[in-house]
């Protein structure tokens, strides 16, 4: 035994999976496999067999509403969350996870709130992680209209919430698969690894 522990031979390497019904999955998938995960796209509901978390990415919400109730996958996506895996929702995917969708998070989240195209942005979050703030790109992105008392709001753009956590499962509004800083996926991928020690 030499170097560095290698995750893949010990057994430990913790899989991940991320919702490819539309959307861009594929971005989420690379930095998750940049950060050592092994990466499972999720398209039927037996594709959650054996994940340790669950990426939802951002898309066209409406688009990736349909997908589920046609792959039925609400269900299992909910046992999934009641089972106390992780879950990690952005743009769209904070959309799916909210009160008038999935319910997997008490919150209500407004479609386009920032206004449509012109309103896609970059700017810089403040989440309190090592390195500062993080380099946001907001896409006609959701914001957080109201939420119920066990949500912590992480970060707020113009007054609104843009990243929120309750219990296993965290959101954000914007992208942040697409700016290159993978710590949010980073904190995301610690507390899959959490959760599956907890379990063990
Ligand atoms: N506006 C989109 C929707 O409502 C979400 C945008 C995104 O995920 N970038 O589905």
């Amino acid at each position: 035994m030499s170097g560095l522990p290698s995750p893949g031979a010990t057994g430990e390497q913790t899989t991940v999976g991320v919702l490819a019904l539309q959307g861009d999955f594929e971005a989420h998938g690379a930095v998750l496999a940049r950060l050592g995960a092994i990466v499972r796209e999720v398209r039927v509901p037996a594709d959650l067999e054996g994940l340790d978390g669950l990426v939802i990415p951002g898309g066209e919400s409406t688009t990736i509403t349909l997908g589920i109730e046609r792959e039925q996958l609400g269900e299992p996506l909910k046992a999934f969350h009641a089972s106390g895996k992780p879950i990690f929702g952005t743009c769209a995917g904070l959309i799916m996870l909210d009160s008038e969708h999935l319910g997997i998070i008490d919150l209500r989240a407004e479609r386009n709130a920032f206004g449509r195209q012109v309103r896609s942005f970059e700017a810089p979050v403040e989440l309190g992680l090592p390195g500062g703030p993080v380099a946001a790109v907001f896409i006609r992105a959701p914001w957080i209209a109201d939420h119920g008392p066990d949500v912590e709001i992480l970060a707020e753009v113009d007054g609104h919430g843009v990243a929120a956590r309750e219990g296993q499962v965290l959101v954000v509004a914007f992208h942040p698969e697409l700016s290159g800083d993978d710590r949010l996926h980073a904190l995301f991928l610690q507390s899959v690894r959490d959760a599956r020690l907890a379990a063990a």
